[in-house]
């Protein structure tokens, strides 16, 4: 089924409890700081519902049609359809929603191609993994999740020593119909705009954290379940603030206080290194960063186009060295081409009967990602100048008539009238500069774990053999000199 984005809106005003500070927002489909990305998620719907986007957009199975990022790869032309897929939603955001419903998705549907990983753990759900993904992939469910324990809550211990409440969430029930949770996780982006979060472990538990173990899925608007949202950016208006107006996916805590989970819901229990092998032993982590890659391509086309544009604005396009940093700009946005690409030529078989993205290809670029946003977005800067502070504060003053006819005035350049000029300044700084690209250079840094865990998961995936044997190789081609 593909859901329209009307349809998708109607589902969000479920009694879902979210907090801004103190206040209680109660349809986050009406209340000004969420109105406009509650919007921009709607039409993410109504694109892939237009027929026009049929091919691209869905694919066949079981009697209807469903999200193309759904779709259980078996060939590279399939991982080529997801990647278009992806890109197609990444590109009408600017790759500004980096947990889109194409995200979770993506995860869940590389789990459910090894259902077998779920049974093997002390407590089997595997049938569950299968029928969770089903009932995704038939609803065209958005999941958000929260697949971190809050931080300085990692090891429990110090909270125990010092006889303060564990905030972790974990399992604190078991009943005949399913689990009792309570506790905090970090940090559903995007839950306010989603049907159901994710809970678990991405990262490694200590083998005895056994009751914080617990993965599944519970619906945002679940009684007990309330997002605590960081500060909404609150945009004045689009022209002043186009980014932070459309795109702000939002970021909350998940509390839960004695949440039931229906035992179909459960995926892991009590088993802690299970909890987090799912994502690895599965294509799910591979599935699901790809779609990141893809998504930052996005961005990066935009940073390198506005790039040219403040260039241009300001004549500094004519001066060489400027045109030697535009045409590193474009290699960088071309090697992340290639190591998309790349992901699909250098496929995998794997695992039995499917196909998945080279792992290391997308490791690689993940950690390429993570390195590589803030030197971009600060050249971005850089080019930029004091021109974004140039600007009035707001393009009020096109309303009025003495102010306009000044402002025309003084602020045209020869290459630029002022109106294109604030226009393409005041986009820039909400990429750069505002509370909105504050938060994208820290999501940037961290939507995938820190820096070390990125970097843990490419020496995980190496081939140390082959690279110890190539290098021993060449040392065993020589000896001592004679003398
Ligand atoms: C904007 C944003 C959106 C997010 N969205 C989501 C989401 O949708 N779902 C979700 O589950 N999570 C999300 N996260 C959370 C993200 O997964 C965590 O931020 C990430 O795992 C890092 O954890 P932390 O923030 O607690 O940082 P910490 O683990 O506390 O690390 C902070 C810093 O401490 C240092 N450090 C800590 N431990 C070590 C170590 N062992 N070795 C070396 N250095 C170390 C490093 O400098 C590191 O960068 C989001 C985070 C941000 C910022």
């Amino acid at each position: 089924m593909l859901r329209s984005g009307k349809e998708h809106l109607e589902r969000l005003r479920d009694g879902r409890i979210v907090y801004v500070g103190s206040e209680r927002i109660d349809d986050v489909t009406a209340h000004p700081l969420f109105r406009n990305a509650a919007r921009t998620v709607a039409a993410i719907y109504d694109m892939k519902a237009d027929p026009a986007n049929r091919e691209t957009m869905s694919f066949a199975a079981d009697g209807a049609r469903h999200s193309m990022y759904f779709l259980q790869a078996r060939t590279p032309e399939d991982l080529r359809r997801r990647m278009r897929a992806h890109q197609a939603i990444a590109d009408m955001t600017y790759g500004m929603l980096g947990r889109s419903p194409d995200h979770v998705a993506s995860f869940v549907t590389g789990m459910a191609m090894a259902p077998g990983v779920f049974g093997t753990g002390s407590r089997p759900f595997a049938d569950n993994i299968a029928a969770y993904y089903r009932h995704m992939r038939d609803n065209d469910i958005y999941a958000a999740y929260a697949v971190v324990p809050p931080q300085a809550a990692r090891n429990p211990e110090f909270y125990v020593k010092q006889n303060l409440p564990v905030p972790t969430l974990q399992v604190v029930r078991e009943d005949d119909d399913g689990v009792v949770i309570s506790g905090m996780k970090m940090l559903a982006t995007a839950a306010i705009f989603a049907d159901e979060v994710w809970i678990g472990n991405l990262i490694p538990l200590a083998p005895d954290q056994v009751k914080q173990a617990v993965t599944c899925a519970v619906p945002c608007g679940a009684k007990g379940l309330t997002l605590w949202s960081r500060q909404a950016f609150a945009a004045k208006s689009e022209f002043d603030s186009p980014l932070s107006w459309r795109f702000d996916e939002t970021d909350s805590m998940v509390m839960c206080e004695n949440v039931k989970v229906p035992w179909e819901r459960v995926f892991v229990m009590d088993d802690a290194l299970l909890a987090r092998e799912i994502y690895i032993r599965t294509p799910a982590h591979c599935y699901g960063n790809h779609q990141s890659n893809v998504r930052f391509w996005s961005k990066l086309r935009l940073i390198v186009g506005l790039a040219s544009r403040v260039a241009q604005s300001t004549g500094a396009d004519q001066i060489p060295a400027v045109r030697e940093l535009m045409g590193r700009l474009a290699a960088l946005e071309a090697t992340l081409a290639g190591m998309i690409h790349g992901q699909i030529e250098a496929w995998e078989r794997w695992p039995e009967g499917y196909a998945t993205f080279n792992r290391r290809m997308m490791y690689a670029a993940l950690n390429w990602c993570t390195e590589m946003y803030s030197p971009l977005i600060d050249i971005l800067r850089e080019l930029s100048g004091g021109g974004v502070f140039q600007m009035p504060a707001s393009v009020s003053v096109m309303h009025d008539p003495h102010l306009k006819t000044l402002f025309e005035g003084y602020w045209q350049t020869p290459q630029m009238p002022a109106l294109d000029r604030i226009k393409l300044f005041k986009l820039v700084w909400d990429l750069v500069g505002s509370e909105f690209a504050g938060r994208h250079q820290q999501y940037e840094k961290f939507y995938a774990g820190a820096s070390f865990i990125v970097r843990n998961h490419n020496y995980r995936e190496a081939p140390w053999d082959h690279f110890h044997r190539y290098a021993d190789g060449l040392l065993a081609s020589y000896g001592v000199p004679e003398a």
